[in-house]
């Protein structure tokens, strides 16, 4: 019996990753420097890992930015315009130039479009392909000299590669591509790549390979079977080849999937066994995986839960005889927790106890790699501290909140849309307004670290932050927006500002994750029951309204995305803890509401990315997101406007869901797809207010009042005046006010001036 990880935090304990990156980006360090820190994090890794007793350690699972662009360098699938003179040279400052140019522009270059990898908080860099790219080994080939790396340390490691279908099917046709042409047809040829690769390995002693397959958890994936015994039939005829194990994480792949791989040569097959629990029955349905390994995936990978570990021996007993051999494993990659949970000293030890991040995941593989192999005895110490501690000792039990929620029930709707329009069928025309936060200065940080410190008291704090309240009101109000807001200069983080508020979550001193390059997540852990023990914005808000006539929104983050960018507890269906999150945020609108408040919004970011991968699954999502929703607005009266926010520009798929939300108006990310979105709502049919952000705000570009303005003519097209909102696609907070307060007026003048013509 033998115990491995799909691959291992990056950053370093310490974040190094970012300090190293961030230094040699400002030209404060050669990319010497760079990479020694990326060796030393590399090594850390592996002894780790050796040290933990972990049997079989993946390399090449480090990146200096994303693992899906270095395959991209790997194959030299590298776009034309980081083809130029300015990134040439074999040296490494000329390589790290364009790695760097691909993942994050250069002046005049823009870079690989970035998007989430599969339902993960994790980004990655899109490749761009065309049928006239030829993949070829690039000269320095990172699976290789990582390889090598780690075998001079005296640790032969398992290289871990992005799949040929995943690497091709989250690729896209570059721009000059012909219509209708899918990177997937260029898959002979890389496969032809991936051979020499695969026999360069061997040659250099590698007994093992990993390929990762998670495309295979979703429809699109599912789909592809001919391509899936394309690839792993002619791998696996290689002669000199190292082992292969192609690893599927984030769902089961289905039994025809499983019977193509089981077919082809290939030794090893990887299954997320908490994702895809359905797997177990899929491998029997199948009668086994024949002479196939099976490296069982059954510690959560994503989650920052202690493993259940007499349920996992139960899983792997009931494996037993259904493939050649059994390897315990990780879910997925240990990429998605935190590091290491002794590096949190303040964590109340009951939450503690039931911790375990990436360090500790690795001592759970062990444990249940040798009770597998020594029988129950061999863990009978831990398995009985594991059963002392199970989940559900009920210390985390709010019977208040959960008595409320019962009372409400499903049925919680206010008053229908078109009841509602009876109260303001005089909205203005075009109303202007903004996301909710505005630039955080080195100012406001300062304050903010100091109070945190307590280097300042809480009046002084206080004080601070209404000075900069007030800046921003007369800011807003010169510049002549219609519906204000205080800015949120109170908040680190819309979900962290939250989660430290409401009990049943608790919040990490080191808990980073890395969400993409060097940008680092520290996601708050929701381990109980959620309630509020008092009002959360009220104060800061009602302060902003007593200082404008205007009105000024009140800014919430919604359930399903106080859900999505935490840790959250698995002992019960996520949307029951939705719904206890929905109830605390009911209780905040109607605090709001009573303080005169008449506009607020319940920022949804993250509803479309909580989407589940496959389509059998979506309507249950949608079911109990837009109802969690509808429980935290629906409480008031039919003349408080409720405004939601997403940052998602694709909206064909989701209309209809968004017309359930029932929000009043919906802002959305759509500067770089207006046309789109115009159109799916004229389509749907859409009759609620909208705000298709005008300009994108992620570029420090200044858009144009005439810019601005085609964009609203354009959009009145499809929506008439009185339901037409003016905003930027997202919140400030990221931006200068070099850009912020030009881009505003301009935004502003161009609403007056397609407001003169109505
Ligand atoms: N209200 C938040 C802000 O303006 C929304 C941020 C977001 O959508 N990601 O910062
Ligand atoms: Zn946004």
């Amino acid at each position: 019996m033998t115990t491995t990880v799909h691959g291992y935090p990056r950053i370093g304990p310490n974040r190094e990753l970012k300090r190293a990156s961030e230094a040699y980006w400002a030209g404060r360090v050669p990319a010497s420097e760079l990479d020694a820190v990326a060796a030393r994090l590399r090594r850390g890794v592996w002894e780790t890992l050796r040290d933990a007793g972990v049997a079989e350690i993946p390399s090449n699972t480090f990146s200096c930015y994303d693992h899906m662009l270095d395959t991209a360098v790997l194959f030299d699938l590298v776009p034309e315009r980081f083809r130029t003179p300015d990134f040439a040279g074999d040296d490494r400052e000329a390589e790290l130039r364009r790695y760097f140019a691909m993942a994050r522009g250069s002046d005049d270059i823009a870079p690989l479009e970035m998007t989430k990898w599969f339902d993960t908080n994790y980004h990655y860099l899109v490749p761009e392909l065309s049928p006239d790219q030829r993949p070829r080994l690039a000269a320095s080939t990172k699976p290789l000299s990582e390889f090598a790396q780690a075998k001079g340390l005296g640790i032969v490691t398992r290289p871990v590669l992005v799949g040929p279908l995943t690497f091709l099917m989250l690729a896209k046709p570059a721009a000059d591509a012909p219509q209708g042409w899918r990177p997937l047809e260029l898959l002979d040829d890389l496969l032809g790549r991936y051979a020499e690769l695969l026999e360069l390995l061997a040659a250099a002693g590698a007994r093992q390979v990993q390929l990762d397959e998670p495309i295979l958890a979703t429809d699109d994936g599912r789909a592809e079977l001919v391509a899936l015994e394309r690839a792993y039939g002619r791998l696996g005829e290689l002669t000199n080849r190292p082992e292969i194990l192609v690893s599927t994480y984030f769902g089961s792949i289905g039994t025809e999937a499983l019977e193509v791989l089981k077919r082809t040569p290939v030794e090893r097959i990887g299954l997320d066994l908490v994702a895809g629990p359905e797997s177990v029955d899929e491998i029997a349905a199948i009668s086994g995986l024949g002479d196939t390994t099976l490296v069982a995936g059954v510690v959560d990978g994503r989650n920052v839960w202690r493993a259940d570990l007499p349920k996992a021996l139960s899983t792997l007993g009931s494996l037993l005889g259904l493939a050649r051999g059994i390897v315990v494993g990780t879910s997925c990659s240990l990429l998605h927790v935190p590091i290491d949970l002794d590096a949190e000293t303040e964590l109340d030890p009951v939450i503690r106890e039931r911790l375990a991040f990436a360090r500790q995941k690795l001592d759970e593989v062990v444990l249940l790699g040798r009770a597998l192999s020594a029988g129950d005895e061999g863990i009978a110490a831990e398995l009985e501290r594991a059963r002392a501690s199970a989940p559900d000792s009920g210390a985390f039990v709010n019977r208040r909140v959960r008595a409320r929620l019962d009372a409400l029930g499903d049925d919680v709707a206010r008053n229908g849309h078109d009841q509602r329009g009876a109260a303001r069928t005089d909205d203005p025309p075009l109303q202007t307004t903004t996301i909710g936060s505005f630039p955080q200065t080195a100012d406001v940080r300062k304050a903010r670290a100091d109070h945190r410190a307590g280097r300042i008291d809480d009046a002084e704090y206080t004080r601070r932050m209404r000075a900069e309240i007030d800046r921003v009101l007369a800011l807003q109000e010169d510049i002549g927006l219609d519906v204000l807001v205080h800015g949120e200069p109170e908040r680190n983080d819309m979900v962290q500002y939250f989660a430290e508020r409401l009990d049943g979550f608790v919040t990490t001193q080191k808990g980073w994750v890395q969400s993409y390059g060097s940008r680092c997540v520290r996601p708050p852990i929701l381990y109980g029951d959620v309630s509020r023990p008092e009002p959360m914005t009220v104060e800061w808000i009602t302060y902003a309204q007593s200082r404008t006539s205007k009105p000024v929104k009140g800014m919430l983050t919604g359930p399903v995305t106080m859900l999505a960018w935490s840790f959250v507890r698995d002992d019960q269906p996520l949307g029951d803890t939705a719904r206890q999150v929905a109830l605390a945020l009911r209780d905040e609108v109607s605090d709001l509401e009573r303080a005169g408040i008449r506009h607020i919004q319940v920022d949804e970011a993250a509803l479309r990315e909580l989407l589940p991968l496959r389509a059998d699954y979506h309507a249950d999502y949608l079911a109990w997101a837009i109802g969690s929703f509808r429980l935290a607005t629906s409480g008031v009266a039919d003349t408080t406007r409720i405004h939601t926010h997403m940052c998602y520009s694709e909206f064909g798929r989701i209309v209809g869901a968004i017309e359930q939300l029932d929000a009043d108006v919906t802002s959305v990310e759509a500067a770089r797809s207006h046309m789109e979105l115009v159109d799916d709502l004229a389509v749907a049919g859409y009759k609620r207010g909208i705000g298709p952000g005008v300009y994108d705000i992620h570029s420090p570009r200044v858009p144009t009042a005439d810019e601005i303005e085609a964009a609203l003519r354009d959009a009145l097209r499809a929506v008439d005046p009185g339901r037409l909102w003016v905003n930027p696609d997202c919140g400030l907070k990221t931006r200068g006010y070099a850009e912020v307060e030009p881009a505003l007026r301009n935004m502003v003048e161009a609403a007056r001036r397609v407001r003169a013509d109505l």
